[in-house]
């Protein structure tokens, strides 16, 4: 299975009272990774990349080398980083923020419900809220749910709105 990871507020998280994992980052290359990796991503991806492709998929610009490497540094090794200047070479500027399917991902895992909604007929986006800390279980739960050919359970923070518009 291709899964793939949002970076802010999913995999780096900067908010007051954000758990971190202790950085790996050799000290001669703090100056090019500097980026704090969530608490729970070492033993998750290192989980998931015995049995699945993990890509980065981000509406940033960072540079998908370094995004590679920073990952690299905690064991994990990408298939590939979709930065936002990739997403738009492929699908240009219209349309969805994110389009998961459209590169062959069968997970992506990100702390925006926005993003789940714009994908929802491709049931393909488990999200997870950056101050949960048992946000790890969540992504394994998901990942379960997809290798059965289910949904990913629902986003915890969609609002009624969209509830009662029966998205959900
Ligand atoms: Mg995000």
């Amino acid at each position: 299975m291709r899964i793939s990871f949002d970076l802010d507020d999913t995999l780096i998280c900067y908010h007051a009272g954000a758990r971190n994992e202790p950085s790996r980052v050799r000290w001669w290359l703090r100056p090019w990774i500097y980026e704090p990796l969530r608490l729970g991503a070492v033993g998750l991806l290192s989980e998931l990349v015995k049995e699945h492709e993990i890509w980065v998929y981000t509406t940033s610009y960072r540079s998908p080398r370094t995004v590679a490497w920073w990952l690299w540094c905690y064991g994990a090794r990408v298939g590939r980083v979709i930065n936002q200047d990739r997403h738009e070479r492929a699908f240009g500027r219209r349309g969805p923020s994110k389009n998961p399917g459209g590169f062959g991902i069968h997970l992506h895992v990100d702390d925006s419900w926005g993003v789940w909604a714009e994908n929802r007929f491709d049931r393909n986006v488990c999200v997870v809220l950056p101050d949960d800390p048992d946000w790890a279980d969540k992504v394994r739960e998901a990942v379960a749910c997809v290798a059965r050919c289910k949904p990913p359970p629902l986003p915890p923070d969609v609002p009624e709105e969209y509830r009662s518009r029966g998205w959900v």
